[in-house]
């Protein structure tokens, strides 16, 4: 496999752009080895700038459902370019987005669109506190919600205090008001809100979290958020970012039966293009500006191109409710594949999988919160990382995310997989 073109597009890349990449998990740090440098992709296929072509699993981190350049969402998105980029005032596609997306989530009464999956976070935080007027946050270990000062947290040293930042630059003073409980732990919960509920704005959680690599919710967690929340005065946000649109089409608010207060939306409704939304119960969206007094903006929000593309994408969704049966299967097949070459092998892999969204763990401890996440070998990882790679299959570069399947990916595609996930070269211990 030639990379002469990538490593070259690297070297340069790097005096420009901090470690020559414009988001971390680009580069491939955690599994050694310089990232491809992609040139175009199409269906459930990239192909790099020296011609490799690779069956995707990243699919854009979410976003590319479709699977890359969908013919209608292209068209959609050629045909709005041709009337402008942007205009700075509200268009008809807004509008038609929103509706789509209040049709698909019906605890979404009012959304607000915007850039980025940190921007929706970062918004629908301001405005639970300002609806509450109450300014603590409860997060958990392990879910991430974008990079925005609040929530860039680890647990403080005494686990389920007040959090310390995870980043330079972030004062500590930024932190104050975010309480870090653990997934998965009512227990965790429980005590915080015991002790500061009533200053609590809200909780926010991944209800399938995907951003420790694929943490399921334990029956009843997600409920007994609802209900703990409710108890207090305070809300639920669930961070849809990833889910919303992907474990069904009303994301897993419906999968699971719980209506949350408010949503963050972001990566698929976007269609590849920046677009990200929050929403949630009307009386509480009409506390943001000029409704009311909680300020949000953004130039670009609810930009044509991206609206477009949003818009192509979800009717697409919506237009085949069967596009999500299939892709549970393609998700409980590659599952499968991994938990086969477990038990052949005497392998420690313990596969997560919520419809398309999965991720095998190098470890023999069941993987329900961040601690138990964190005690797969990502050695392990990235080797079979290495080893797939070689197999012309793109797999996250990081043992922590999920492997995304799409509609694009073919039966064929995912028994090819499986057989290279079941072929993996022995156990290497
Ligand atoms: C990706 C992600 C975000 C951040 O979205 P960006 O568009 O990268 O800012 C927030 N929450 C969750 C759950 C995500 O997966």
């Amino acid at each position: 496999m030639k990379t002469d073109k990538s490593r070259e597009l690297f070297c340069r890349s790097r005096q420009v752009i901090p470690g020559g990449v414009n988001s971390p998990v680009r580069a491939f740090q955690a599994v050694g080895g310089d990232p491809l440098f992609i040139q175009r992709a199409q269906g459930s296929h990239i192909t790099d700038v020296d011609g490799n072509t690779y069956l995707d699993y990243v699919c854009s981190w979410g976003p590319a459902i479709l699977g890359h350049a969908h013919p209608r969402v292209v068209e959609a998105v050629q045909k709005a370019c041709a009337d402008g980029l942007s205009f700075g005032a509200p268009t008809r596609r807004e509008m038609i987005l929103a509706e789509l997306i209040k049709e698909a989530m019906p605890s979404i009464e009012k959304l607000r669109l915007v850039n980025s999956g940190t921007e929706a976070v970062m918004s629908a935080i301001r405005v639970a506190r300002g609806y509450t007027k109450r300014d603590r946050i409860i997060k958990f270990k392990g879910n991430y919600h974008g990079h925005s000062d609040g929530l860039l947290v680890k647990a403080g040293s005494a686990a389920l205090t007040t959090a310390v930042p995870d980043s330079a630059g972030v004062p500590r003073s930024y932190t104050e008001n975010t309480l870090v409980a653990l997934y998965n732990d009512r227990a965790s919960v429980q005590e915080l809100m015991e002790k500061y509920g009533h200053t609590v704005a809200a909780i926010i959680v991944e209800p399938v979290a995907a951003n420790m690599g694929v943490v399921l919710p334990q029956p009843g967690f997600l409920g007994f958020l609802r209900d703990i929340t409710r108890e207090y005065g305070a809300l639920l946000i669930f961070d849809e970012v990833i889910t919303g649109f992907r474990l069904g089409y009303g994301g897993a608010q419906e999968q699971y039966g719980i209506s949350p207060d408010l949503t963050t939306l972001g990566k698929i409704i976007g269609g590849g293009m920046p677009l990200a939304a929050y929403g949630g119960k009307e009386e509480i969206m009409n506390q943001v500006s000029p409704m009311g007094h909680v300020y949000q903006a953004g130039t670009l929000s609810g930009n044509p191109a991206a609206t477009a593309a949003g818009i192509a994408t979800l009717e697409i969704l919506r237009d085949h409710p069967g596009y999500y049966q299939e892709l549970e299967e393609k998700g409980q097949q590659l599952a499968q594949a991994f938990r086969q070459r477990g038990e052949e092998r005497g392998e420690r892999l313990q596969v997560n999988q919520a419809g398309s969204l999965l991720c095998a763990f190098h470890t023999d401890r069941p993987v329900l919160d961040y601690d138990s996440a964190v005690s797969s070998d990502t050695q392990e990882y990235a080797a079979f990382f290495r080893y797939m790679l070689e197999a012309g299959i793109y797999m996250a570069p990081s043992q922590y995310e999920a492997m995304f399947v799409s509609v694009a990916h073919t039966p064929q595609e995912i028994q090819q997989t499986c057989q290279a996930i079941r072929e993996y070269p022995k156990y290497r211990r």
